[in-house]
C-alpha cells in the first residue's frame, strides 16, 4: 500500500457568525487507487502568515511518496522531524501533521473496511458530550446576538455552552446576567475561557465576579501563554478545576508535574493528530488528571476524527468542544457528522466515516483560488485587545 501522491485543496467556509475561515483538505492516494481524506482545520488564526501551498504540497510529496501508508509510526516520525512541535496554540506544524495523519487513518480504515476507532483497538463510547461556543465579546452591543444564539442552539439540542470572556468585562457581565435570567435550569455553562488574554490576578478577580452571577464547571486559559507561575498562583486559589491547552507531551508533563492544571485540553489540530492526542490522554491517566477535547472549529472530516479519538480515549471526564459542523454554513462532505441532544455521535462507516463530495470540493477550491489566505477578517478579529 504505497503512497502515490498527496494533493492539497484550499477552501474557505463561512460561519453563521459572519466570519470566513480557511482550511486545507488533504487527499492521499495509493498505487492501488485507494484514497483517504484529511483536514488542516481553521487556519485563520494568528500569526497572520499562511502556508505557501504549492511548496507545502511539494515538500509533503517528497516526504511521503513511495512510503507504506500502513506504517503510521514511521510516517509520523518522519513528519515530526520535518514539522517539529512549535509550542504555540495555533501551530502550523501541528496542522500539517494532523492533515496527513487523518488522511492516512482514513485510508487505512477504508482499506481494512473498519472505522478509525477500530485501528485504536475499539471504542469505549458511542458518543461524546459537547458544548456550543459563545465567542469573545468586544463590546456590549454583541451581547444580544449571543443571547439569541444560545436560544437557537438550545432549540437544536445544545444544552451546554462555553463562554469566551476577558476581552470586555462589562460585556461579559451583561451577557452572563441575561443568560442567568433566561436560561438557568435549561442551559448550563461548562467553562469560562479566558483565552490567555489576562494575567492570573485579573482573571481571578473576573472569575470571582462572574461566579456571583452564574455557575460554571471549569475555567480555561486563565494566564498568558507559557505563564506556568501564574497558572500555579491561580490554581492555588481556585475551587474550579483549571484547564489549559497542552502544546505537546513534554509541555503537559511540565504543567502536571508542577501542579499547574487539573485538566488537559487535548486538541488534535494542535498536537498533530489523533495518536499524538491519545498519548496525552495516557499522560493524564498517569497523573490522575482530567481531559477535555478541544477544538479550533473543524469541518466534518476533522470533527469525525475527534469523535473517533473521543471514542477511544481512556480518560474523558468533561464535555468536549467540537461543534464546528454546526458553526459553519458550508461543508465538503455529503452528509455532515451527527449530533443528538448535545452529543457528537461516533461515525460507524469505514475510515473516518464521512464521504467527501469531490465535485463540491473542486468548486470550493476554485472559488478559494484567489482569496485563500487573503481574507484576513478572522485573523484581525483575533488580534489581542489593547
Ligand atoms: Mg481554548
Ligand atoms: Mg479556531
Amino acid at each position: 500500500m504505497k503512497i502515490l501522491r498527496l494533493k492539497l485543496y484550499p477552501i474557505t467556509t463561512p460561519r453563521e457568525t459572519g466570519m470566513t475561515n480557511s482550511h486545507v483538505i488533504v487527499r492521499l492516494e495509493t498505487n492501488e487507487g485507494l484514497v483517504g481524506w484529511g483536514e488542516m482545520s481553521d487556519l485563520s488564526h494568528l500569526p497572520m502568515h499562511q502556508f505557501d501551498l504549492p511548496k507545502l504540497e511539494g515538500a509533503l510529496n517528497g516526504l511521503l511518496v513511495g512510503k507504506d501508508a500502513r506504517n503510521l509510526l514511521k510516517i509520523e516520525d518522519d513528519l515530526l522531524r520535518a514539522y517539529p512541535e512549535e509550542s504555540y496554540k495555533y501551530s502550523h506544524s501541528g496542522s500539517v501533521r494532523q492533515g496527513v495523519e487523518l488522511a492516512l487513518l482514513d485510508l487505512v480504515g477504508r482499506a481494512q473496511g473498519v472505522p478509525v476507532y477500530e485501528l485504536f483497538g475499539g471504542k469505549l463510547r458511542d458518543q461524546i458530550k459537547v458544548c456550543y461556543p459563545i465567542f469573545s465579546m468586544r463590546s456590549v452591543d454583541q451581547v444580544s446576538l449571543n443571547i439569541d444564539r444560545v436560544q437557537s442552539k438550545y432549540e437544536e439540542g445544545f444544552d451546554l455552552i462555553r463562554v469566551y470572556v476577558g476581552a470586555n468585562l462589562e460585556a461579559d457581565e451583561l451577557f452572563l446576567q441575561q443568560f442567568s435570567e433566561r436560561f438557568v435550569g435549561r442551559v448550563s455553562i461548562k467553562s469560562l475561557d479566558f483565552s490567555n488574554a489576562l494575567d492570573w490576578r485579573r482573571a481571578w478577580v473576573a472569575t470571582e465576579r462572574f461566579a456571583d452571577i452564574v455557575t460554571f464547571t471549569l475555567v480555561e486559559s486563565v494566564v498568558p501563554y507559557h505563564d506556568a507561575d501564574g497558572l500555579l498562583e491561580y490554581r492555588r486559589r481556585s475551587r474550579w478545576p483549571v484547564s489549559e491547552h497542552v502544546y505537546h507531551l513534554y509541555h503537559a508533563w511540565q504543567l502536571l508535574s508542577r501542579g499547574c492544571i487539573d485538566i488537559l485540553n487535548v486538541s488534535p489540530y494542535l498536537l498533530g493528530g489523533l495518536r499524538a492526542s491519545l498519548r496525552l490522554v495516557t499522560l493524564a491517566e498517569a497523573a490522575r488528571a482530567s481531559v477535555v477535547i478541544g477544538t479550533t472549529q473543524e469541518l466534518s472530516l476533522g470533527t469525525a476524527a475527534i469523535a473517533h479519538f473521543g471514542a477511544a480515549a481512556r480518560v474523558l471526564d468533561y464535555p468536549s468542544d467540537s461543534t464546528g459542523p454546526r458553526l459553519y454554513t458550508q461543508e465538503v462532505v455529503k452528509t455532515p457528522v451527527r449530533y443528538e441532544s448535545g452529543f457528537l455521535l461516533v461515525p460507524e462507516g469505514p475510515g473516518l466515516g464521512v464521504e467527501v463530495d469531490e465535485a463540491l470540493l473542486d468548486e470550493l477550491t476554485r472559488e478559494a483560488q484567489w482569496t485563500f489566505g487573503t481574507s484576513i477578517n478572522a485573523a484581525i478579529d483575533r488580534l489581542p485587545v489593547k
